[in-house]
């Protein structure tokens, strides 16, 4: 369930509709995402695989508010937690529409400690990652670029061969085309996404057929 990435990055993969959790070891414990709150026992376990307790983890960078991505968030209590402040209100307000919490059961109330705005920089040794607000899928989705790596960290904006639905609260396929055409703009080697598989070649090809589906099924 854990995957090696690169030497200080590992993947979680949910064995179900949560997204999948990334974890950058550093100067400091990051995680992208936390997945469904039914998942808990799973990337407890996922984290104790690489000597980590949910207590170790002092920073959760959130692609977006949906609940299959901030459902285990309860968990890491010394947390700071970052999200763009388009999604950040949902989440503060207790929006079970917009955050999906009511489709999957849970309650889910925990305060932004970071309103994002996009376009800032986060150094976390030696991590240094670029924020890219991509709204389409929700308004505040933003997709984490790791500079050094040249790592695409992607949330629900950008899949392998997909996109994220436009159809839920917040959603807008015309900005959803303009966020991932953006991405092309931007030097990456990996594609790692909010589901399913880590995408290693190919970036462009795999943009450009994304959007070519996008643009035939609302053009
Ligand atoms: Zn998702
Ligand atoms: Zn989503």
């Amino acid at each position: 369930m854990i995957e090696s990435i690169t030497k200080n990055i590992f993947a979680f993969y949910s064995p179900n509709l949560g997204s999948n959790v990334y974890i950058l070891c550093g100067k400091e414990i990051v995680l992208i995402d936390t997945s469904i709150n039914t998942n808990e026992k799973q990337l407890k376990e996922g984290l104790s695989e690489l000597h980590i307790s949910p207590e170790d983890v002092s920073i959760l960078l959130f692609t977006h508010a949906h609940a299959d991505h901030i459902g285990c968030a309860n968990l890491f209590r010394n947390s700071q937690k970052f999200m763009h402040e388009k999604d950040a209100e949902a989440i503060e307000l207790g929006d079970l529409h917009y955050t999906l919490a009511n489709i999957t059961g849970q309650e889910i109330i925990f305060n932004i400690d970071k309103h994002l705005s996009g376009n800032e920089n986060i150094n976390i040794e030696p991590f240094s990652l670029k924020i890219i607000h991509t709204p389409g899928h929700t308004k505040g989705s933003v997709c984490y670029y790791e500079q050094k790596q040249k790592l695409l960290f992607s949330g629900d904006t950008l899949f392998a061969g997909n996109c994220g639905r436009t159809d839920l609260p917040g959603g807008d396929e015309k900005k959803l085309l303009n966020s991932i055409s953006m991405l092309k703009n931007i030097d990456f080697k990996l594609l790692l996404p909010g589901h399913g598989v880590i995408l290693k070649s190919d970036q462009k090809a795999n943009i450009d057929f994304v959007l070519k589906t996008l643009k035939a099924k609302y053009l």
